[in-house]
């Protein structure tokens, strides 16, 4: 992780001005160099899995004299920090994600052999661990826009700015559109590669057996045909 998707992190999660946001997310860069003086060696804080480092700093005697002084800027940054660590980490050490769970196989999906289906969910996992990657998403986000003037779902066209106003301007969840099957780990996911969808088509792609972003639109003008 770095500085970039801790603010994302701190604007998504926390109810702080944007102004507060930029001084946090730099006060831990500034932390990380001054680490010798709280008798640790200097590391970048950004790195870190284990937040008892954090703790140490916090009371340390001299960053307290100095974090007093900023009238403790520093000491909420770091705990802000701690927070975003061990969310990322409980996010991580799930065993599966929620849609995961909840789709799970049918018996008759299970009859096509356990082997392929525990394949198909390593896959799965991995198409998924992609999709969370923010700079990616953040990416295809962008040339979306350049390509199409503004953001809305591939499969029925929702845009969430113009259907909920400001709270939705910029949403939109990036898909993976390459099939899971021909997915190898290591390789590399171009921007091209992402779909966007809102979260409910989203949803209806992921469920066993997915489909493609152009199987479901079909489905939707077939199905909802009178709406659009
Ligand atoms: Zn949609
Ligand atoms: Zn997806």
């Amino acid at each position: 992780m770095n500085k970039e998707d801790f603010v994302i992190w701190l604007r998504n999660n926390r109810s702080i001005k944007e102004y507060s946001i930029n001084r946090y997310a730099n006060a831990i860069p500034t932390i990380s160099s001054e680490m010798k003086d709280y008798g640790i060696n200097e590391t970048d804080l950004f790195e870190i899995t284990d937040t008892m480092l954090i703790d140490k700093i916090l009371l340390h005697p001299e960053f307290l004299k100095r974090d007093k002084k900023g009238n403790r800027m520093y000491s909420s940054a770091l705990k802000h920090l701690k927070t975003y660590i061990e969310q990322i980490r409980d996010e991580k050490s799930k065993p599966q994600d929620v849609t995961l769970a909840e789709d799970a196989p049918s018996e008759e999906q299970n009859d096509r052999g356990d082997l392929e289906y525990e394949e198909g969910k390593e896959l799965l996992r991995l198409h998924k661990v992609r999709e969370r990657d923010p700079k990616l998403i953040k990416d295809a986000k962008k040339r979306f826009i350049k390509l199409h003037g503004e953001l809305f779902c591939e499969a029925c066209g929702i845009n969430f700015e113009k259907v909920y106003g400001e709270r939705g301007k910029d949403f939109i969840e990036g898909h993976h559109k390459k099939p899971v099957s021909e997915m190898r780990e290591g390789e590399k996911t171009k921007v091209e590669d992402i779909g966007m969808l809102c979260s409910n088509c989203h949803r209806m792609i992921h469920r066993i057996p997915m489909i493609s972003i152009e199987e479901l639109k079909k489905s939707i003008k077939l199905n909802w045909a009178g709406s659009f």
